[in-house]
């Protein structure tokens, strides 16, 4: 190394490396203790075995690191974890089973403390930090994709849970006679809210029956006034508003953010969304309750910066 005076501005302010790890991208910056992003950059995921998929973020991190020396280092990663012994074996990264990220990130990072958390977590977590759930006392972040995900931030705090699966509400039920859920329950939020399950509703009514289609092209014939595909958004706005009401009474909460790919349908999704849960939230401690979309594209990533920053303090 020829250059060691660490002039660049960027090397000499302190910062903490945010990793994102999801089954369609990599992600990796160097984050402020303000929540400024310095640097980073994101791959698509690669398939491949577990040190192949390693290898990739091993040299997106060498990459986005540099010269610079974070002080500690945060993962958001898709679930299951295994908090307890840095294992991650997310549904859409088959290569990765039972992985020990933790250990592995630890060797190429050196020693400074590193976290793990799930990424709806870090998703609602970055956007209390910098995004639409700013100021806010209790938040409840959702991701609405493929699945419905989430994550709740307490106190400044995020609840994780002694497992560390806490604020699944995508698996609140909200009708016990109802719809069989892929977790093996009835009724889930996410058996009507998800972007999937959105479609096979409205199919299922007659719209676009035998076509191959996704909840964006739901989404669009939504905003154009088909009453089917308005349908099937007002079904899901029900499920995610019931569960959003019932996290609200237990836990306080004063703001919900939603985002995720489902979420970008914008009005035929928060119209209705908003107007159930104004129906249904009537305890006098959640009437004032607000439900926004989310402001970031990489609420994740900061999420995971921030738990970084958190464990040095
Ligand atoms: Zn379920």
């Amino acid at each position: 190394m020829s250059d060691d005076t660490g002039d660049d501005t960027l090397v000499a302010r302190e910062s903490v490396l945010g990793i994102d790890i999801g089954g369609t991208k990599l992600a990796a910056a160097l984050v402020s203790a303000d929540g400024t992003i310095l640097t980073g950059d994101r791959i698509r995921t690669p398939a491949g075995g577990a040190d192949q998929v390693f290898a990739a973020l091993g040299e997106l991190i060498d990459r986005v690191r540099g010269d610079a020396a974070p002080l500690a280092v945060g993962v958001g990663s898709a679930g299951p974890l295994d908090l307890q012994h840095g294992l991650v074996s997310p549904v859409n990264i088959p290569g990765w089973r039972n992985f020990p990220l933790v250990d592995r990130v630890r060797a190429v990072a050196g020693a400074v403390p590193v976290t793990l958390g799930m990424d709806g977590h870090c998703f609602a977590l970055g956007e209390y930090w910098s995004g639409a759930g700013r100021d806010a006392k209790t938040l409840l972040g959702i991701v609405v994709s493929t699945g419905v995900g989430g994550g709740l931030v307490v106190d400044g705090k995020p609840l994780i849970g002694q497992s560390g699966n806490a604020a699944h509400i995508g698996h609140v039920v909200v009708d016990q006679d109802g719809e069989a859920c892929a977790c093996g329950s009835y009724g889930c939020v996410e058996a009507y809210a998800s972007g999937p399950r959105m479609v096979a509703r409205a199919q299922r009514s007659g719209w676009r029956t035998d076509e191959d289609v996704d909840a964006e092209v739901l989404a669009a014939d939504a905003a154009a006034g088909d009453e089917l595909a308005l349908a099937a958004f007002d079904d899901g706005a029900q499920a995610l508003a019931a569960g959003i009401v019932a996290t609200a009474v237990t836990v306080d909460l004063t703001t919900v953010v939603i985002g995720g790919g489902v979420a970008k349908a914008g009005p035929v999704l928060f119209d209705p969304v908003q107007a159930w849960a104004k129906r249904l939230a009537q305890l006098p401690f959640v009437t004032d309750l607000t439900v926004v979309p989310a402001q970031l594209d990489n609420a994740g990533l900061l999420g995971a910066a921030h738990q970084a920053w958190a464990a040095l303090s």
